[in-house]
């Protein structure tokens, strides 16, 4: 193991931060934990986590599940095009049991490359690194210059001690969170900093566009109103307070995303 790994590893175990699906190898826990992860705080996805694990334990539980329900269970965390794919995605496991690597597990619905690597990684131990852009900040400093694609995948597999791939992966993850910021990171209190190249290296991710009068708050909208029942475009507008021609385009998109359909009257979640 390098010195840098050696390091950042020691580390790790006097700062670890908890979250309940740390203590945790059940694959589905995890696929769970990262799909609600994705653009959501931890803070914010820990409590939505238990609710939805409490009624959906197994996935065959999540796969029998009416959408609406499963809709139900996310709400509140947004992006619920997420939720759909990863019914979608209990469904083929119920049918067809776990794949085990990260490259079968990237043929799930709605697991891309890093949560395919996180989870063959903290469920079934493969000693993969799980690339996201936290973990391409932090190895882009390292190496001292911007890394992408296969320098990235070339760069993480090298740093990665065989054998510690979980605790390495959490280990990143927990000092780009807490220590190796996008802007101004704590350098001097960083383990690692005397193997690290140039913490100037890094474009900032650019702020995300406000939320009010968005197409995301529309669809939030509508989906929040349709878990609950059938409901009109006009019904929708005025119980969330958001103009109809903004509510009828988020049914448009939606429905083109096969979320809602129409209902005898109005529109209703597509099951
Ligand atoms: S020295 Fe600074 S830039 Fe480099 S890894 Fe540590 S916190 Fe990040």
């Amino acid at each position: 193991m390098s010195d840098r790994a050696a390091a950042l590893l020691d580390w790790y175990g006097r700062h670890r931060r908890d979250a309940p699906w740390r203590d945790t190898s059940d694959p589905w826990r995890i696929l769970v934990s990262e799909v609600m992860s994705q653009q959501t705080q931890v803070s914010r996805v820990i409590p939505k986590w238990r609710a939805f694990l409490e009624r959906f334990p197994a996935p065959g539980d999540c796969a029998a599940a009416p959408r609406s329900e499963v809709l139900a269970m996310w709400s509140g965390l947004g992006y619920n095009s997420r939720a759909i794919r990863l019914q979608e995605a209990a469904q083929l496991i119920d049918e067809e049991g776990w794949p085990t690597s990260s490259k079968a597990l990237q043929a799930l619905p709605g697991v891309g490359p890093y949560t395919a690597a996180a989870v063959a990684c903290f469920a079934f131990g493969e000693q993969v690194p799980a690339i996201d852009t936290n973990l391409r900040r932090v190895l882009s400093r390292w190496a001292g210059l911007p890394l992408d694609r296969g320098a990235l995948e070339e760069y993480a597999s090298t740093a990665l001690p065989e054998g510690f791939a979980e605790d390495w992966n959490q280990a990143v993850m927990d000092l780009a969170a807490s220590i190796c910021s996008p802007r101004e990171p704590s350098c001097a209190i960083c383990p690692v900093a005397e193997w690290c190249a140039d913490p100037t290296v890094y474009e900032p991710p650019r702020p995300q566009g406000r939320f009010e009068g968005s197409t995301r708050e529309a669809r939030g909208a509508v989906i929040r109103v349709l878990t609950a029942g059938p409901a009109t475009a006009d019904e929708i507008a005025e119980r969330e307070g958001i103009e109809s021609a903004r509510i009828a385009a988020a049914l448009e998109v939606l429905e083109a995303e096969r979320l809602v359909t129409h209902a005898a009257v109005g529109w209703r979640i597509l099951d």
